[in-house]
Formats: C-alpha cells, structure tokens, sequence
C-alpha cells in the first residue's frame, strides 16, 4: 500500500492485476515525457531519439509528451499500453507521470474523479 504525506487517499498497488488499465486509457490528455526521460527510454527501446520521436512522441511547446491511438469516439490510450494483455510495455522505463499516479496535484482537489477511476484508491 503506498501513501503520501500530502494526500488523503493510500493507493493499493496490488489491485493493478485485476484492472484494465484505467490510468493509460480515457480521455485524450498528456503523458509528459522530460528530455532524461526520452534519453533513458531511447535506450530501453533500443531505438535513436530521432526514430523515438518520429513513432512515438509529440512536442508541445516546450514540452514533450507520448503519443496516444484512438480506441473509440473520446477514448484512448497511451501509444505503449498494450490493449490486448492490458499492462505498459515499456514500464520499466515509464515517465515520472506514471510512476506518480495517482499521487498528482490536480487529484488535491478531484479526489472523487481518481476515485472513480482508479480501482486501487483506498481510504
Ligand atoms: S507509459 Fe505506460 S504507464 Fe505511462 S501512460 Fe503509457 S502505458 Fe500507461
């Protein structure tokens, strides 16, 4: 069970198993990605920076992020969730937004939408 200091919710890793990935589907958003990030799953993969970004990320700004594919009309999934076996293939070298889930500032104050759509939430 893991906890933080700063929020009012604990987060039971164990029932990962049994949900269908909640977290890396649903409405379009952002998968931030930092330059150390890209450098170390470039390397994960196996892959350039270059092939990395032209298959897999997007440049917003300043800022980077994962592409996602489209499921169905308003729903989608990060581009390295793997629909089929419903796990991350790249876990090992996911990006910090990921590791943090679903301890992020914005559920400060939407704590029942993480409630809602993370099974593992627990009081
Ligand atoms: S990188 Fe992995 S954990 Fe992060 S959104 Fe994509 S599939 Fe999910």
């Amino acid at each position: 069970m893991l906890e933080h200091k700063d929020f009012p919710y604990k987060f039971d890793e164990n029932a990962c198993a049994s949900c269908e990935g909640n977290c890396c589907i649903g409405e379009s958003g952002y998968i931030w990605i930092t330059v150390d990030e890209i450098e170390k799953l470039s390397q994960h993969l196996n892959l350039s920076v270059d092939k990395l970004f032209e298959s897999y990320l997007i440049k917003y700004g300043y800022r980077f992020s994962i592409k996602e594919k489209q499921l169905s009309q308003n729903n989608y999934a990060c581009i390295f969730f793997d629909i089929d076996i419903k796990r991350c293939t790249i876990y090992e070298a996911r990006p910090s937004q990921c590791k943090t889930f679903p301890f992020w500032d914005y559920f400060k104050t939407n704590i029942q939408e993480v409630k809602d759509e993370c099974p593992a939430i627990r009081d």
